[in-house]
């Protein structure tokens, strides 16, 4: 089948041209796909766009514009993953199809190009990564907004507005490299503390820490760990996925000493598990020791008092958790044990809220109704905390919240169990 593709998808594995026929069409996942469900047109469906890649393969199809476009803007949320009775591995189809659009030059644009200079030159090296943060601290400080968005294009102006401020520079300072466990030790974990997350959530990483450690486990924070790569990858850029997965490989699995490696933000936790996709040979060493940290504390049991937080919790499932790593109920059962917690059910809980990763910057126009559509049915409930864990969803929920004046706060679900041990003490 090699010799039938067409050279615009010459970097198309051929093991992903052959997922792209374990799609039977039966349409099962259109109704779950959020990008379908707005446009209402086959070709922004999961089945379309695989239709699409099959024919670039087969050389049926010319590798265009209009077919990049579409690929562009599906939000890799994976919710046809979980509605498909063949199997697709769509999230694999999808990361191919965009590289080998990459690769056929078949994404310009001011934006895409700034979007890869960030990608590849700031999010995955810490030094930029905070020189960039403290300069937006400072013009956060000194109410730059107005005056530095009043020129910018619509994209970057969202951009600004998903920013939620700075937090202060203790905040930001590094996670100790060892924390012991409190009171009778029941093992050690590893944490991958992300590339956004030390810079905007430093506040849930070190709950994260604190809630391992009340429960017995030392908690290590590998040297040399890197960005996971995601971002690079839904980007089309793989090659610097691979290179990043490489150094995470090395980071996670040359010291035996702990139980596993742990991730708080699903994005991140999803790429780890998936380590053996970029990397066939030896990534499987890193993705079979990853857990989301609610996953594990749900399997080994919390064993800190929790005590009395009487508050009414939403809580909103992030694609690459529920999706991509097939975790739902662990996060559900763990915010249930909290006493006075009263745990709300919305509509559309596993709907994608519109963030995917750069794609609110990205696709603004799309983006829009679905971060409403994920707003109105967390309003009808009206709970006092929205509860997620994805960085990505924190922010554009609590954008989205803010933009229409709704009182609740967005919280990771590790800080409601750090405040609920914090009561107990
Ligand atoms: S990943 Fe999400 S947006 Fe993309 S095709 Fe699948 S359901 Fe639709
Ligand atoms: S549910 Fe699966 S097999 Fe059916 S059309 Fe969608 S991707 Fe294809």
């Amino acid at each position: 089948m090699a010799s039938s593709k067409s050279d615009a998808l010459a970097n198309f594995p051929e093991s992903l041209y052959e997922g792209t026929l374990d799609c039977v069409h039966c349409g099962l996942c259109l109704t779950h796909c959020p990008t379908y469900r707005v446009t209402g047109r086959e070709s922004s469906s999961p089945r379309g766009r695989i239709y699409m890649m099959r024919g670039v393969a087969e050389g049926d199809l010319p590798f265009d514009q209009t077919i990049a476009d579409e690929l562009h803007l599906c939000l890799g949320c994976r919710a046809c993953e979980s509605a498909c009775p063949s199997g697709v591995e769509y999230g694999s189809l999808l990361e191919a199809g965009r590289a080998a659009a990459a690769e056929a030059g078949l994404r310009p644009g001011v934006r895409h190009r700034l979007e890869g200079l960030a990608l590849r030159h700031v999010l995955p090296a810490p030094r930029r990564l905070r020189a960039f943060t403290t300069f937006l601290d400072w013009a956060q400080r000194l109410k730059l907004d107005s005056w530095l968005t009043a020129v910018w294009p619509r994209g970057l102006r969202r951009a600004w507005s998903l920013l939620p401020p700075v937090p202060p520079r203790a905040a930001r300072r590094p996670l100790p490299q060892f924390t012991p466990a409190e009171g009778p030790r029941r093992g050690c974990v590893a944490l991958h503390e992300g590339c956004l997350m030390p810079e905007l959530f430093g506040a849930v990483n070190r709950a994260t820490v604190r809630v391992l450690s009340r429960n017995g486990y030392d908690v290590v924070v590998p040297q040399g760990q890197r960005c996971c790569g995601a971002l690079l990858a839904h980007a089309g850029d793989l090659d610097s996925a691979r290179s990043l997965a490489r150094q995470n490989v090395k980071a996670f699995t040359s010291d035996a000493s702990f139980d596993m490696v742990l991730s708080n933000s699903a994005g991140c936790g999803a790429a780890l598990r998936e380590t053996h996709h970029w990397l066939p040979e030896d990534g499987a060493a890193l993705s079979s020791r990853v857990r989301d940290v609610c996953e594990w504390l749900d399997e080994v049991g919390l064993r800190a008092p929790l005590g009395h937080l009487p508050l009414r919790v939403a809580y909103d499932d992030p694609c690459h958790l529920v999706h991509a790593q097939q975790v739902a109920a662990a996060p559900r059962r763990l915010l249930e044990k909290i006493p006075g917690l009263e745990l709300l059910q919305h509509r559309d809980a596993e709907a994608c809220c519109g963030a995917a990763g750069t794609y609110g910057l990205l696709q603004p126009e799309m983006s829009a109704p679905i971060l409403e559509a994920k707003i109105q049915s967390l309003a009808e409930v009206e709970p006092e905390v929205v509860a997620t864990g994805n960085p990505g969803c924190l922010l554009q929920i609590r954008s989205g919240a803010e933009e229409r004046d709704l009182p609740f706060r967005v919280l990771h679900p590790i800080e409601l169990i750090d405040a609920a041990h914090h009561a107990a003490s």
